[in-house]
């Protein structure tokens, strides 16, 4: 059984004497040894059908129900090497009287999609969770304290940090290179760089932000923000269980979207990305949506390098750009066009990428699954860089580098550098090193 969400062997129940007796004869058999456990007295039919009924009836939570058992999800899913996880659990323990409403299982689950990549069930989480939990938030359920203050942030400021909108422009100052800013500079725009809120406001956040800027300049591509109008488009908030606030949000996104002329819109957040690409057709807005890697990565012959790096890097692929929208090779194209880098994988990646644990509102909720797991995902993964021997692990995704960063050092970890692919880039145009 878990304790805290930490694996505990499982204690064998050996019986002094079993026997099995013959429904026919009456006739008592004495089994061996090895086969007491299996003779444990278990009633199946005791399982009421409530847990199931209630998920079932939520719009999404259908799926869970069609589990048969198969567990092939359980290796895969990231939180069961640090805990008791995975569909498959999750199916038996509501079928065995948990409450999914309120137990601290709900809010473990990053949506990451692994389960489902092998799943001959289709046993869909990105659907399932977020329908519980919405249930949960409405109904007045237990809704992790850093989760809903990161929600009432978001309401009333339009970002997850909390900060102000007036400062959203503000990392341009420092980047070296002008950068055109739509609301007072308006007229047609080839890409709008939809920045986010990591790259907005994280300080190394603002690092990849600048580095992207003065990249895109020397590029010459022709490209905008929308300043203190952007906000976040939504999708960790959405995945988390907040439906009504990720609608609000579309609504105000699109409002300001449809006052600008530009046409592609470029976003360095593969969580942004997939709610442009999946999330915002659905309710009738559709754009021409690029990853930053996406559209760096044939413009890479153009870049006139400056220097080599010489450095061993290893690749961290974000779980809502590579398994959840296909995208594995534009980041790599441009990790290994850099003179000097030699690209090392892990063992787990590409479709079998190792979540760093942000995604679904897991970002805002690593207080609550350090209570509930033996280890924060990003501390699992960074040790994963680390034994490949690689002096950096480079990213693409703005939640990821203040994570990995942090678990370098909780891990011990420190020789380790995190950098965006796009800083490792900026580098090597002689931009200046990024040496922190
Ligand atoms: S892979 Fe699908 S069907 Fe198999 S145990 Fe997991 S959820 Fe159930
Ligand atoms: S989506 Fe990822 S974290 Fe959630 S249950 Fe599936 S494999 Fe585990």
């Amino acid at each position: 059984m878990p304790i805290a969400g930490r694996k505990v062997p499982p204690v064998a129940v050996e019986l002094e004497h079993a026997t099995v007796a013959s429904p026919i004869s009456g006739r008592e058999v004495e089994l061996p040894a090895m086969w007491n456990r299996m003779f444990e007295s278990r009633v199946l039919t005791d399982y009421g059908p409530d847990g199931f009924a209630q998920i079932s009836a939520l719009p999404g939570g259908e799926s869970l129900e069609w589990c048969y058992g198969c567990g092939k999800c359980v290796p895969v899913c990231p939180v069961d090497v640090v805990g008791e996880y995975g569909p498959r659990k999750l199916h038996r323990k509501v079928q065995t009287g948990t409450d999914l409403f309120t137990d601290p299982d709900l809010w473990l689950c990053t949506t990451c999609g692994n389960c489902l990549r092998v799943c001959p069930k289709e046993v869909d989480m990105m659907q399932i969770m977020p329908a519980v939990r919405e249930a949960a938030l409405t109904d007045g359920g237990t809704v992790p304290a850093e989760l809903q203050d990161v929600f009432e942030k978001t309401f009333r400021y339009g970002n997850a940090l909390g900060a102000n909108p007036r400062r959203r422009a503000q990392w341009t100052r420092t980047a070296g290179v002008p950068v055109r800013i739509l609301p007072s500079d308006p007229g047609p725009v080839d890409v709008l760089l939809y920045v986010e809120d990591y790259w907005s406001y994280h300080p190394r956040g603002q690092d990849a932000a600048r580095a992207f800027a003065r990249v895109a300049t020397a590029l010459g591509i022709d490209w905008a923000i929308l300043g203190h109008e952007e906000k976040t488009v939504g999708d960790s908030q959405r995945l988390a269980g907040e439906k009504g606030l990720f609608d609000a949000l579309v609504e105000d996104v699109t409002a300001t979207l449809a006052k600008y002329e530009f046409a592609r819109i470029v976003t360095p957040d593969p969580h942004a990305f997939n709610a442009l690409v999946k999330e915002y057709p659905k309710r009738g807005h559709t754009f021409d949506v690029l990853h930053y890697s996406q559209l760096l990565a044939p413009l890479a012959g153009q870049l006139a390098w400056q220097q080599e790096l010489s450095l061993k890097v290893t690749f961290h692929d974000p779980c809502y750009l590579g398994r959840h929208n296909g995208e594995y090779d534009a980041p790599r194209t441009l990790i290994e066009a850099i003179p000097g880098v030699q690209l090392i994988e892990m063992g787990r990646c590409r479709e079998n990428g190792y979540c760093c644990g942000g995604g679904g509102g897991g970002m805002w909720l690593d207080g609550f699954a350090r209570e509930h797991t033996a280890e924060r995902l990003s501390e699992r993964r960074v040790r994963e860089a680390a034994q490949t021997g690689a002096d950096v692990l480079a990213v693409c995704c703005p939640y990821e580098v203040s994570r990995f960063e942090d678990a370098a050092k909780s891990t011990g970890n420190d020789q380790l550098k995190v950098r965006d692919i796009i800083e490792l880039i900026d580098e090597a145009l002689g931009h200046g090193p990024a040496d922190r």
